[in-house]
């Protein structure tokens, strides 16, 4: 008798359940669902790429091993994998990829995360010279797009002039639009961004994405190979020209002429560029001072690191793609912590996500702090006005912006008093720098709101109950 698709994976779980911890099996194995059995193909739908990443990585042997005792050798899985379109209205598209079990999908990514293509066009860029319309592989990571970059204070110039060179790509004066930041604050997703919605709204356009470090070495390898101006007219082609961490072209003077070159053609034509480096032009040393001067035509926009609310943000927005739930003060706490760059923060994410199911436990406040000591320098924390601004307006049920106001209504004053009251208790901000973080207030403020909130402390018995519990909380998040 043929067996159904439930039965199938039902008796699969069971293997895999005796062979994994119980936490490993309820993060990674409850939300699978099976699909269709076709003959010896069994498909199953997991909730993100992440997923279906992580699966491969660490079960593809216990999978292999339970599909081929339900089916028998030849056995294959399929998966399908949920992609979330956010920011339209648009159904969640399925796709499936056909993966043999077997440890290595033979997907692999360059350091960037772009998925390479094997049969890449660029990687001979020169074998189509003269061609007018080009037929190109962008480069593309199509993961990095504006709808999974999330805005914050940080990053608002950036995005929008990104978003409006890639409506009108060659039509603004933002050309070209240099993006410059700290490592792992998101300038490659930015300039991803930028070009897939090129792509995405001017079907015809040509848009290519090259590191420095590649463009370097293409441009070594042309001299070897005597094929210099192919390379140059090449380049010369595209409509969108993405460079990415343009400061390593510093001291590689030939290069910089050749780029110099291809940035004026382009240019002139009204084409589009875009260009990255983790440093503003004119902190590049070694660049020579025409080059530099073309950076600065358009307009720079800098990454800094985000605030708090932004990375909570961050966490909650890759979570949601990645089909992880997390508690909402586990998410708060690996955001207070990790505030350097995106990248760590993403990093901790998956730590956390990885020592959940090595030590079968859950994901709870506890894991997270014991986690988090790898990441976090030293291990108790400054805190921060901002962190102390989130937590008391949090507690009573109040924003940020709130605080800040400049309304005088009674529950928002007060709540504002134990905030800065907090403020120079618990950090070393000065008196005006406090002020500063309440919308501009002066120092004279904060001092009647220290003495206000010690006043009350010692009349008002709930007044010090809740100044008690915010105290319990604030330690609680920081060490
Ligand atoms: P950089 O190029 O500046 O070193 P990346 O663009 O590689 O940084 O970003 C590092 C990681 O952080 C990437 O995984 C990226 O998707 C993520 N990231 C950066 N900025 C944002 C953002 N605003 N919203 C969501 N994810 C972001
Ligand atoms: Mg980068």
């Amino acid at each position: 008798m043929l067996k159904d698709k439930e039965t199938v994976w039902g008796n699969c779980l069971k293997l895999i359940k005796d062979n994994i911890n119980a936490q490993s099996y309820k993060t990674w194995f409850d939300p699978i669902q099976p699909l269709k059995l076709e003959d010896k193909v069994l498909t199953i739908q997991v909730p993100s790429q992440f997923f279906y990443e992580w699966l491969e990585e660490h079960y593809v042997g216990l999978l292999k091993k339970a599909l081929e005792k339900e089916l028998g050798p030849g056995s294959k899985l399929e998966y399908n994998i949920i992609v979330e379109n956010s920011g339209s209205s648009k159904n969640a598209r399925a796709y499936t990829i056909n993966v043999p079990t077997r440890s290595s999908t033979g997907r692999k990514s360059n350091e960037v995360g772009v998925p390479m293509n094997t049969n890449s066009s660029i990687h001979n860029p020169f074998i189509i010279p003269g061609l007018k319309k080009l037929n190109i592989d962008s480069q593309l990571n199509p993961n990095y797009t504006f709808e999974s970059f999330i805005e914050g204070d940080c990053n608002r110039l950036a995005r929008s002039a990104g978003f409006a060179v890639a409506n009108k790509p060659g039509g603004t004066a933002f050309n070209p639009l240099m993006l410059f930041g700290g490592v792992g604050l998101g300038k490659t997703h930015l300039a991803h961004a930028i070009g897939n919605r090129i792509k995405e709204i001017s079907n015809n356009k040509s848009v290519l994405y090259v590191s420095s470090e590649r463009f370097i070495n293409q441009y070594v390898e042309s001299c070897k190979n005597g094929n210099n101006n192919d390379f140059v007219n090449f380049y010369q082609l595209v409509d969108v020209l993405i460079v990415d961490d343009v400061q390593f072209f510093a001291k590689k003077e030939k290069t910089q002429e050749i780029f110099f070159q291809i940035f004026n053609h382009l240019h002139q034509n009204g084409k589009q560029l875009i260009l990255t480096s983790d440093r503003a032009p004119r902190d590049m040393k070694d660049v020579d001072e025409r080059l530099l001067s073309r950076f600065k035509w358009g307009l720079t926009a800098d990454l800094q690191t985000p605030d708090l609310d932004t990375r909570i943000s961050i966490l909650e927005h890759k979570m949601y793609q990645d089909g992880i739930k997390l508690s909402n003060e586990v998410v708060e706490y690996v955001a207070h912590n990790i505030d350097s760059n995106i990248r760590e923060l993403e990093g901790a994410l998956i730590s956390l996500l990885a020592q959940a199911s090595l030590n079968r436990k859950e994901i709870d406040l506890e894991l997270a702090k014991k986690m988090m000591k790898n990441f976090v320098r030293n291990a108790s924390r400054e805190i921060s006005i901002e962190y102390i601004q989130k937590l008391v307006s949090d507690y009573y049920t109040l924003t940020v912006d709130q605080l800040k106001s400049k309304t005088r209504k009674r529950e928002i004053v007060q709540a504002r008093q134990i905030s800065m009251y907090f403020a120079k208790q618990l950090t070393k901000a000065s008196l005006k720098n406090i002020g500063m973080h309440f919308g501009g207030r002066d120092h004279s403020t904060v001092i009647h709101a220290c003495q206000t909130v010690n006043d009350l402390m010692d009349t008002d018995k709930k007044f010090r109950s809740d100044v008690d519990e915010l105290t319990k909380r604030i330690k609680i998040n920081t060490y």
